[in-house]
């Protein structure tokens, strides 16, 4: 940030998921970017689990949000704290405030509530609460009604407005006479979201906040309780919705996949990132970049104002791209770990024939595919062997055989041993290259047949051409 005075704090951002569901594509990008942000700045990223939600959280929600994260390269400084762990200081909080006036005890039955409700409705008014209980100066409460336990209200500012300027869409004002008073203790004392979320970014002296727009209604509310407790609000930046390819909201109800499931499907990290990174942001007109480009570029500033769609193609695209790049040392544990869960154990050619196949592969599953054929069983289809592997070619396959029996098992001695067995049959290169590939790796699309063959053992190539 250009901006920046000399003596701005140091940039703490946090991602803050509620452990309730898988997480998708749509909730890591809030992570991603927060994370970006405090990297791009030498800040801290911080990690707090939101699981005040008892019937909803589940541990194994907390299990997939560390394993994605961990994933994705996207490393928290601190945490994750947990806010079930902080209710003491949650209700330590509350009772300050309390003491200092800005929460009142509210008597008001849900049965009232529900009566109030209906009233404003059928006035078309916006139903909210009235502040019967919102104590003033001269103000004669009602009774105290026996046996029931209060919920505790914040005292809303009355008057005035809520502004801030979002890092995504520009100034809000929001006129405090629009907001009720919020009901931040449930009647048996626990403290509700809004309230807990302040308390957070406080005691965790965040500075930026980074999260979807479904938060922007909660912020007005959020800034006052800052405001209430002594402190100014953080930056906002409220990200715009990822939507499906369907254009519907991105949710695990409408097919969403778990972030997890991109890696077992063979997509990289690094290309994930950039992926996701692209989705609501942007630099220029660059779509491929790396991990360190992303965060020399990173800022608030070119976040994307509309709502982004997935595109599951373009993510296949970028993973391409990203594979095609990576060094093959670095793609050869990769393809293993696939392999490995197919009960297929690699070896050193693995880093080579990755070489020779990543170009025309979009994932590591794909790669995978191709490595399969050099430790484990192929099958050609009847229809291939029927195409390619004619009774007129056989005999010329037979003698490449040969040759291939006799040679140097080097690239230049298999090219040499293909060459004398076309001149010998009066063939043309496909004619003989199309039997091998379907007969050697099951398909007859693969690089060039050579350099195909000289990564496999020599038994295995013999073995292949003798099932004629
Ligand atoms: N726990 C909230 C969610 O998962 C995020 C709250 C926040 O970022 O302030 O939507």
């Amino acid at each position: 940030m250009t901006d920046k005075p000399v003596s701005a704090p140091r940039v703490r951002t946090r991602f803050a998921p509620s452990p309730t569901g898988f997480i998708h594509l749509g909730n890591i990008r809030s992570a991603l970017y927060p994370w970006a942000f405090a990297r791009a700045q030498g800040g801290d990223f911080i990690l707090r689990i939101e699981d005040t939600d008892l019937e909803r959280s589940t541990q194994a929600a907390v299990d997939v949000i560390i394993e994605g994260m961990a994933w994705l390269g996207l490393d928290h400084d601190e945490g994750p704290y947990y806010q079930m762990q902080r209710m003491n200081r949650y209700k330590e909080v509350l009772a300050q405030m309390q003491a200092a006036g800005y929460v009142y005890p509210c008597y008001m039955s849900v049965e009232e509530l529900d009566a109030l409700r209906e009233r404003q409705m059928a006035a078309r008014q916006k139903p909210r609460y009235d502040g019967t209980w919102r104590p003033e100066r001269d103000k004669q409460l009602p009774p105290v009604p026996e046996g029931v336990q209060p919920v505790l209200r914040f005292r809303n500012p009355q008057g005035g407005v809520v502004a801030w300027d979002d890092k995504v869409k520009g100034r809000i004002e929001i006129s405090n006479d629009e907001l009720d008073d919020l009901v931040i203790a449930r009647p048996d004392g626990t403290p509700t979201y809004n309230f807990c979320v302040v308390v957070d970014d406080i005691d965790m002296k965040i500075t930026h906040v980074i999260r979807g727009d479904d938060h922007v209604n909660n912020t007005p509310r959020q800034i006052n309780i800052f405001r209430a407790l002594g402190h100014e609000p953080p930056v906002y930046a409220h990200l715009p919705t990822v939507l499906n390819e369907q254009g519907e909201k991105m949710s695990k109800r409408n097919g969403a996949k778990p972030v997890t499931q991109y890696r077992d499907e063979g997509y990289l990290p690094d290309a994930m990132v950039n992926y996701l990174a692209r989705l609501g942001w942007s630099h220029g007109d660059d779509e491929i970049f790396s991990r360190v480009q992303f965060l020399e570029w990173f800022d608030l500033d070119h976040l994307g104002r509309s709502a982004a769609q997935f595109d599951e193609a373009k993510l296949r695209w970028v993973n391409a791209q990203h594979l095609k790049a990576m060094d093959d040392d670095a793609l050869a544990p990769l393809v293993a770990e696939q392999l490995q869960k197919r009960g297929i154990a690699a070896d050193e050619r693995l880093p080579a024939i990755c070489g020779l196949f990543k170009d025309r592969c979009d994932t590591t599953v794909a790669l995978a595919d191709w490595a399969q054929a050099y430790y484990a069983d192929v099958t050609p289809s009847a229809d291939d062997l029927a195409k390619h592997v004619t009774d007129a070619v056989k005999p010329a396959v037979a003698a490449l055989r040969d040759r291939l029996a006799a040679a140097d098992w080097t690239t230049p001695a298999i090219t040499a041993a293909i060459k004398d067995t076309l001149a010998e049959h009066g063939l043309k290169m496909p004619q003989l290259a199309m039997p091998v590939r379907v007969l050697v790796m099951g398909t007859p699309q693969t690089p060039s047949v050579d350099a195909m063959l000289a990564l496999h053992r020599r038994e295995i190539v013999l073995s292949r051409l003798q099932n004629v």
